[in-house]
């Protein structure tokens, strides 16, 4: 069972930790596995993070998006026979957001930690999950400039049930973006939820459509206007959402709108 695991892992994070530090901490509050709750070997583990958040049987069971994916949406092809191209999908209706990546596929373990994480509220997972989204970032925009980086927004409703937004506090994970290749600035408050819809899941894409139609609204158009923008959420699903955000960007005149997400259903 994973009771308990909240108190052993919620410490503060461990980035600025030397390494005798670190063994301390980790023989003081031992960790487990954030999906199945088994005690983590951590002196064993790999000192990347998520290695220290899953157990190896559970790290074996992650599915990351490694092969080649259709440039536009992201969606992963089964073959390896050929490069990143764009699926029927895209060439059919090129969607309103440019680039969409994610870190891995939306099953367990995965899956698990990000419930953890947003209906458990569990923000010890929001670190690790963090830095996971952190690198894909740094891997797909190393070379593709973006100037804001907006989490989807709650509605002030669903925010006030949740008392979190699930995406900023991953967000929130992140180096500063100020200097580099990827200076960007994080851009949350810009986007708002105006309306407050119905959970997505078990709704068919064309009612998810309807439901997300006028759901955003940027708050600041100034703010946005002729600037590549990277819209960032936990899960894609049927990309309605992300789509949604994208249109309200491009209608105050986003430049470019990406999007990155945790995790993709297929
Ligand atoms: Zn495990
Ligand atoms: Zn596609």
């Amino acid at each position: 069972m994973i009771g308990g695991v909240a108190q052993t892992r919620d410490r503060a994070p461990a980035s600025g930790l030397s390494r005798w530090g670190r063994a301390l901490l980790d023989a003081l509050f031992p960790l487990r596995c954030g999906a199945c709750g088994q005690w983590l070997d951590v002196a064993a583990a790999a000192p990347d993070p998520l290695s220290r958040l899953l157990c190896p049987g559970c790290l074996a069971s992650l599915r990351l998006i490694e092969g080649p994916v259709c440039s536009r949406c992201g969606q992963p092809f089964a073959s390896d026979a050929v490069g990143d191209h764009l699926c029927g999908a895209c060439l059919d209706h090129p969607p309103a957001y440019e680039m969409a990546r994610s870190a891995g596929i939306y099953g367990p373990p995965l899956k698990t930690l990000i419930h953890r994480l947003k209906y458990r509220g569990q923000l010890w997972v929001a670190g690790p999950l963090g830095e996971i989204l952190f690198s894909v970032f740094r891997r797909y925009w190393h070379h593709r400039p973006v100037d804001l980086v907006i989490p989807v927004p709650l509605h002030r409703r669903r925010l006030r049930e949740r008392g979190f937004n699930q995406v900023q506090s991953m967000l929130r994970h992140w180096p500063r973006l100020g200097r580099g290749p990827q200076a960007a600035e994080m851009a949350p408050g810009i986007l708002v939820r105006v309306r407050h819809t119905a959970y997505q899941a078990g709704l068919e894409r064309k009612e998810r459509r309807r439901n997300m139609r006028g759901a955003f609204r940027v708050v600041r158009p100034e703010a946005v206007k002729g600037r590549s923008v990277l819209v960032v959420d936990d899960v894609m699903t049927t990309g309605t959402t992300v789509t949604a955000c994208a249109e309200a960007l491009a209608r105050s005149g986003a430049r470019r709108v990406d999007v990155l997400t945790l995790a993709r259903a297929l």
